[in-house]
């Protein structure tokens, strides 16, 4: 191993040595006592005042739908986006966790496409699989992944709402 890989390896094992967020597994924001991130913690707050919400106007829907079969149940989906989107930070938190304990190529390559689709709607890096397993040692791939990872985290952070509305739509 080259000293490349050898700084590479202390800053992976400075990331992993740094507080997670119980759910999203994010390590760039400060967690709380309750054991997660603000983001995270919103989302919790938000379920729990949805959920009492939901209760209470129970009584309400019943007696609307009587005039009205077809009456929406507002506070239910409200309170679903919610769960929803926990279940993504969740989902998000077990997929990438603090940083990858293993990187290849391809793994590299679909952040890469991911990022690319996001910012450009385009894939530019589809196939470069090869050309990134050959530039970069697999320490080194975990480094460039976690990096790529970061972008993709905030931005998934930023979207969560919408994310989680468009799931229920099409998990329906
Ligand atoms: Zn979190």
């Amino acid at each position: 191993m080259n000293h490349l890989d050898d700084s590479v390896r202390r800053l992976l094992d400075y990331v992993r040595a740094k507080d997670a967020c119980t759910w999203c597994q994010n390590t760039e924001h400060a967690v709380y006592r309750t054991g997660l991130c603000r983001h995270c913690y919103r989302i919790k707050l938000e379920i729990s005042n949805r959920t009492r919400y939901q209760q209470k106007s129970r009584g309400a829907l019943a007696a609307a739908r009587k005039g009205d079969p077809k009456v929406h149940d507002t506070p239910t989906y409200f309170l679903r986006i919610a769960e929803k989107m926990r279940e993504l930070a969740e989902l998000e938190g077990k997929a990438f966790g603090k940083v990858a304990s293993q990187a290849t190529a391809l793994d590299v390559e679909h952040a890469l496409s991911k990022l690319s689709r996001r910012v450009l709607k385009r894939d530019l890096f589809r196939g470069e699989a090869a050309k990134l397993g050959h530039s970069f040692s697999p320490e080194q791939r975990k480094y460039l992944l976690y990096l790529l990872r970061r972008i993709l985290r905030e931005d998934s952070r930023r979207t969560r709402r919408s994310r989680a509305r468009y799931r229920l739509i099409v998990e329906r």
